[in-house]
């Protein structure tokens, strides 16, 4: 996601509670806030993602005994990493670093990381045609009194007729939502928590790239890879995780940072069930689709951001802080557009939907230069099941009541579990699996 897009667009937020530092956030920053613990029971991190990556790592450096289960083939999550594309290496997941003012700005500057800001220009595909700026102001997603409603409704209501529908797609896509699915009240709510700084960066050699470097190296050998975990029987003292082929890991405490998608189809069986306000409050965060579509060509004829489109609300030049300069266009695709892709079928039709916008834009020279394409679907990986998480209508205190443990057992972290208006990136995830070990050492020494 491109937070900067939503935030150029919002005018109120430079004024508003982005800027308010969080407390719990400071406390976060601190890396150490306990001395050594003597502990010689064992963690289980379900997933090796951002969040339990962290949460390993930090595991590690207090000489606690822990395990990380891995459904998938590969470590990361939603990070990956696409070599041999273009000349230079491409995220495949999560790309832009939302402010330096968190956890990974303390690591990049430690470890010396080379990041570039990011202040690529945009434009709007609006009214059938290509404009600098939109006639009328679009920040009114952010500020006071905002109704429990919808993106699309609240912009209806507000003046911004349907020329500006995929403007405002755009915006909530952004959010990771459909416009028609995020709560205006619910959004605004979440992202006053904001501290992280409002400046975008890349990462020259990915963000997959300096997760592996920072994180994953310290823990690999501690990964266990291609391993679904099916079942967690918390009833006894000693908790039972199930995979599905039958092995089971006995465990004291269990950090799970699967995505909400998983944890609401019931993919992991809880015995005992999970209590039924946690379920209603799992059912309350949203999570939709979404997919990212490289597309190479031979000729640079697009600008570095195109906003408004109807097949795709958000395009973006991949090469920008990169070192090389192939010519790879970015299609950002969230919420509806990305159901629509995915119902094509295969990647060649949902590269031919995106090659035909692109010429109606730019008068045929998507097709006259086209050399490649790469789709990354997020949605239809089984162990991520969409983008990341979104504030439904409705959404309240969903939050943290999905992120409190159960009975000094069963802890939950992962970008839609961080209460800082975090959620949504890979510093968020990374909060949460420092938050949950925080929790786990002040259980311990109870
Ligand atoms: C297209 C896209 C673009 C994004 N862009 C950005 C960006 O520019 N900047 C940013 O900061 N963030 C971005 N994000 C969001 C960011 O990627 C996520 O917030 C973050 O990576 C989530 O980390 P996590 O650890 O919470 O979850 P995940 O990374 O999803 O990790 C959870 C892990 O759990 C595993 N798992 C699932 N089920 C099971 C099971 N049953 N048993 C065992 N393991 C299981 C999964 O395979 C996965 O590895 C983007 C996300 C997407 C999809």
């Amino acid at each position: 996601m491109d937070r900067r897009n939503f935030i150029k667009q919002s005018a109120l937020l430079s004024i508003g509670g982005l800027l308010i530092p969080s407390t719990v956030l400071s406390a976060c920053r601190k890396e150490i806030l306990f001395e050594d613990v003597n502990y010689d029971g064992k963690v289980i991190i379900i997933g090796a993602g951002a969040a339990g990556l962290y949460a390993a790592y930090i595991l590690k450096s207090k000489g606690i005994n822990f395990e990380i289960l891995e459904a998938s083939a590969n470590y990361g999550g939603r990070l990956g990493k696409l070599e041999g594309f273009a000349n230079f290496p491409i995220d495949l997941g999560a790309e832009w670093l939302h402010g330096k003012n968190n956890i990974l700005g303390d690591l990049i500057t430690k470890s010396k990381t080379k990041i570039t800001l990011d202040d690529s220009s945009l434009t709007y595909w609006f009214n059938n045609q290509l404009v600098n700026s939109l006639p009328q102001e679009t920040d009114i997603f952010e500020g006071d009194g905002l109704p429990d409603i919808s993106f699309k409704e609240y912009a209806l209501q507000k003046g911004l007729g349907s020329e500006y529908a995929y403007i405002v797609e755009n915006i909530a896509g952004d959010q990771g939502a459909d416009a028609s699915l995020l709560s205006v009240f619910g959004n605004n709510k979440e992202e006053e928590n904001w501290s992280s700084g409002d400046d975008d960066f890349k990462f020259q050699e990915t963000f997959f790239g300096f997760i592996d470097k920072q994180l994953a190296d310290q823990v690999k050998d501690k990964i266990r890879l291609n391993t679904i975990v099916s079942k967690i029987d918390y009833s006894q003292s000693t908790i039972q995780i199930t995979d599905s082929s039958n092995n089971v890991y006995n465990t004291d405490k269990v950090i799970i940072t699967v995505p909400i998608p998983i944890l609401k189809s019931g993919d992991i069986e809880f015995n005992p069930a999970l209590p039924d306000e946690k379920t209603t409050a799992f059912s309350k965060i949203g999570m939709g689709a979404g997919m990212k579509v490289f597309l190479k060509f031979s000729n640079k004829f697009f600008n570095e951001n195109i906003i408004g489109g109807e097949i795709c609300a958000a395009y973006a030049d991949e090469s920008i802080g990169k070192a090389q300069e192939d010519i790879v266009l970015l299609a950002f695709v969230m919420g509806e557009q990305a159901e629509y892709l995915t119902s094509l079928g295969s990647d060649s039709s949902i590269t031919n939907a995106l090659l035909q916008e692109l010429d109606t834009i730019y008068n045929g020279q998507a097709s006259a230069s086209f050399m490649s394409a790469h789709v990354q679907n997020w949605t239809t990986n089984p162990f991520v099941k969409g983008a990341y998480s979104y504030s439904t209508i409705g959404i309240g205190d969903a939050r943290s009541i999905a992120a409190q443990s159960i009975n000094g057992k069963l802890y939950f972290a992962g970008e839609a579990m961080n209460i800082n208006g975090h959620h949504q990136t890979v510093h968020g995830a990374v909060e949460t699996g420092y938050r949950e070990v925080i929790n786990i050492l002040n259980d311990i020494k109870k």
